[in-house]
């Protein structure tokens, strides 16, 4: 993954590893009432990782590159802007990553150093014992705020220096929005981001750098923008959409900059829409003949004309694409402008494709079966 392991981006050390122990994944199971063989799959944190950075900025840019480089969703829990009871603080990022046909749980908890010092502190004195007199739970409190102070001290040397090693003190626009960049996202903000952002942030006053800032971290913010990507694309935005959106915020209003990037990616959409249709398009069978005889020498080819065509759902239980046979015919019998298509349901059902339950067309035949069962 480049990027993660470059040490000049982010300080940060994988401390830990793990595959979630068989039996504190039976205790899960029990307490949420999965079945065993559910239980697998269900677990949030089957994979666990624990990433340890030497400051907290490192903790949010590695968070950043983290989702970055992942193309699924990421819950995040922030236990630094808001800490557990007893003063546990760390990021957790849950998210699914595919392994053999099958989604698994991970979580990965990023720390810094000295937030790791304190979990490891704790964990040996406090977790260990049940019934903590609240005296001593106070604190091990303490002591998390202690750290913390500390954390934002040598995050405030760590900025001035930062600033002493630019050489025209960073107060051009261009200078400080790629810092602003660097700050947020852990590396150089690319040139056109730049180029694009200069001219709208030419005009800020200091009130509005400040806010700037702020948004860029601000993660409802954050949400909304990558509500707009992931409803086009299924993906989250990219960092440089989501600075370029957080500049016009600022300098317009925070709904002008969401619709600013609404008909961005609506534009992105069509275009892709037409290309990628066009594309499928321009591979289709010459004549329904080809095409029975493609569905039964590469059933998996015939998928992305079945899509076009309108005639694939995807299983709500294990969202596998199932192929409806009668809507292909139909629809097919209409592209070739024939009376009718003899065969096409036939040579689906016998290629292996998935094709929707009859009972429950929304679910694949084997969950139609378990539902059945349940
Ligand atoms: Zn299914």
């Amino acid at each position: 993954m480049g990027g993660l392991d470059d040490p000049k981006l982010v300080r940060a050390r994988l401390v830990e590893s793990r595959i979630k122990e068989p039996s504190s994944l039976v205790r899960k199971a029990k307490q949420r009432g999965w079945r065993p063989d559910q239980a697998l799959w269900c677990a949030e944190d089957l994979i666990g990782a624990r990433v340890v950075c030497n400051n907290i900025e490192d903790v949010y840019r590695f968070q950043e590159l983290l989702e970055e480089k992942l193309h699924t969703e990421v819950t995040v829990q922030d236990y630094i802007s808001e800490p557990g009871d007893a003063g546990y603080r760390a990021l957790h990022l849950n998210f699914r990553l595919s392994s053999f046909g099958r989604q698994v749980g991970c979580e990965v908890q990023i720390r810094s150093l000295l937030q790791d010092a304190w979990a490891r502190l704790s964990h040996d004195d406090i977790y260990k014992g049940d019934d903590l007199p609240a005296d001593l739970r106070e604190r091990m409190k303490d002591l998390s705020d202690v750290l913390f102070s500390t954390d934002q001290i040598a995050s405030r040397v760590r900025k001035r220096v930062a600033q002493v090693r630019i050489p025209d003190g960073g107060k051009s626009v261009e200078s400080r929005l790629s810092r602003f960049y660097a700050d947020v996202f852990g590396k150089s903000p690319p040139d056109y981001v730049v180029r694009e952002s200069s001219d709208v942030a030419s005009q800020f006053n200091e009130d509005q750098w400040k806010k700037l800032s702020s948004l860029l971290r601000d993660s409802s913010f954050k949400r909304r923008i990558n509500e707009i990507y992931r409803k086009a694309f299924g993906l989250r935005a990219n960092i440089s959409e989501r600075f370029t959106t957080c500049v016009r915020a600022i300098a317009y209003t925070e709904e002008a900059a969401l619709s600013h990037l609404q008909s961005i990616v609506d534009t992105e959409v069509r275009e892709i829409d037409l290309f990628q249709r066009r594309e499928i398009l321009s591979e289709m069978p010459d004549s329904i003949a080809d095409f029975i005889n493609q569905i039964a020498r590469d059933p998996e080819s015939i998928i992305p004309f079945a899509e076009i065509l309108s005639a694939t759902v995807y299983c709500s239980a294990c969202g596998e694409v199932l192929v409806d046979p009668d809507v292909l015919e139909e629809n097919l019998v209409e592209y070739y402008e024939l009376e009718e298509a003899p065969g096409v349901s036939t040579a689906i059902r016998g290629s292996g494709l998935l094709t929707p339950d009859w009972d429950y067309p929304h679910l694949c035949v084997y969950h139609a079966n378990q539902f059945r069962k349940d």
